[in-house]
């Protein structure tokens, strides 16, 4: 008994039968005497489909129309879904990411939520009716549409939860629950019973798809445990927490990302304020860094190289070219080839030699590291992205069978 918040993915809702099986899973947590709110993605691959329609017509999209253009996928699903649970005799209504309360910020296409009003949400419970919200979408201060990126529904139903002080928050996806590796592509992956909220955050920030990262950063800031779960086999599935119990595994997941550019700067001066000027320039345009390796200095000049997502390559490059003078550097390439495959987990803050057995695994394979990263819980490196998917495998080999 209680208040549970259940997100759906989109292959959880993509024809008929899938909408039904949802529906029957909805009905069965009401009917054990719940009330229940439900979270649901856009149908299949509709969100992509509606990124090539919008491709049609220009290459270059306002992002204010391209949220527009995407949020009416996941309206498309709350009212089939809300049909079917009217069929089943469940009481039920459907709600856009605005009438649940969800306002955010005015970053189209990566929004924050920065208020969620919850008294619609919570009058139409108090009439016992399930509540069926769109996911992945909100209004900012203009009344305009916005979204809070790809796969941002989970992130939707965490908030939810969290501001409904809800008893669960499960999200249903179309594997078992959070694995080694990408089950699909790994088939040896096996599912882990728990993992912390702090390597979910970096396993999801490091391209584990199976959960938004922003979404663990919600969970793990308000304490709602997650649950990762089948929407097709009723079996147990994975939760997320603040702590777990001891297992012995040293690492809890390998994660390849292929969101990755790698920029590089060349010749710029070797003085004090570089690192400042060129990143506070990408800040300026929303542009998220991560991996930065510099030179030492030569001759009073150094190589600056780091990572952006793949999506912001072009407007960092050409941020960075509109201000060579000030920078003062040299020629400024991008690589776009490049993938990030990580390894994590809260074992090896106490272990020593696991970067090396990573390592190892490259160099049997023969391929070549061009950055590393390390933080307490992870180790991310760059490499080729035609040998990504060769050097999860063989991680995964090293470290988990
Ligand atoms: P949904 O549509 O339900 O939101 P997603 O496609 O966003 O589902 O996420 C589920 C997918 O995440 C799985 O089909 C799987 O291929 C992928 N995935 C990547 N890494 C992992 C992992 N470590 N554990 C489980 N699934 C993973
Ligand atoms: N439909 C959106 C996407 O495909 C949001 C989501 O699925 O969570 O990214
Ligand atoms: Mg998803």
């Amino acid at each position: 008994m209680g208040l549970i918040v259940q997100k759906f993915g989109g292959s959880s809702v993509k024809d008929r039968d899938r909408i039904f099986n949802v529906a029957r899973i909805v009905m069965n947590t009401r009917n054990a005497g719940n009330d229940v709110v439900v979270v649901v993605s856009a149908q299949g691959d509709t969100t992509d489909d509606l990124i090539a329609k919008a491709a049609e017509i220009t290459s270059d999209p306002s992002h204010r129309e391209m949220d527009m253009l995407l949020a009416a996928g996941e309206e498309i699903s709350i009212s089939l879904l809300t049909m079917a649970l009217q069929e089943l005799g469940v009481s039920a209504i459907s709600l856009t990411g605005w009438q649940a309360g969800f306002n955010t910020d005015r970053a189209y296409s990566k929004a924050r939520i920065k208020r969620l009003d919850t008294e619609r949400v919570e009058s139409e419970l108090a009439r016992n009716r399930v509540v069926v919200v769109a996911g992945f979408q909100g209004l900012n201060r203009s009344d305009d549409i916005t979204t809070l990126g790809r796969g941002g529904s989970d992130t939707s139903a965490v908030a939810l939860a969290a501001a409904l002080h809800a008893d669960r928050c499960q999200i249903f996806t179309d594997v078992e629950g959070v694995y080694t590796a990408d089950p699909r592509k790994i088939p040896k992956a096996t599912k882990l019973k728990e993992i912390t909220f702090d390597e979910m955050l970096e396993l999801a920030s490091l391209g584990a798809q199976v959960l938004n990262n922003r979404s663990v950063e919600l969970a793990k800031k308000y304490n709602v445990e997650l649950e990762v779960i089948s929407s097709i086999n009723p079996v147990p599935g994975t939760v997320v927490k603040e702590e777990t119990k001891v297992e012995g595994m040293l690492i809890k997941g390998v994660a390849k990302d292929t969101d990755v550019a790698v920029l590089t700067v060349k010749d710029v001066p070797d003085v004090p304020g570089m690192s400042f000027k060129i990143f506070s320039l990408l800040a300026q345009k929303n542009i998220n860094v991560d991996i930065i390796l510099q030179t030492t200095g030569r001759d009073g000049r150094k190589d600056m190289s780091f990572t952006v997502p793949l999506g912001d390559a072009e407007s960092a490059v050409s941020a960075l070219k509109n201000a060579t003078s000030r920078i003062g550097g040299g020629d400024i390439t991008v690589d776009k080839g490049c993938a990030k495959v990580s390894i994590v987990g809260a074992g090896m803050q106490s272990h020593s030699g696991v970067a090396s057995t990573m390592f190892e695994a490259l160099f049997n394979q023969n391929i070549n590291i061009k950055m590393i990263s390390t933080s307490e819980i992870k180790i991310s490196v760059i490499i080729d992205e035609q040998d990504a998917d060769k050097a999860v495998a063989a991680i995964h080999d090293a470290f988990i069978n």
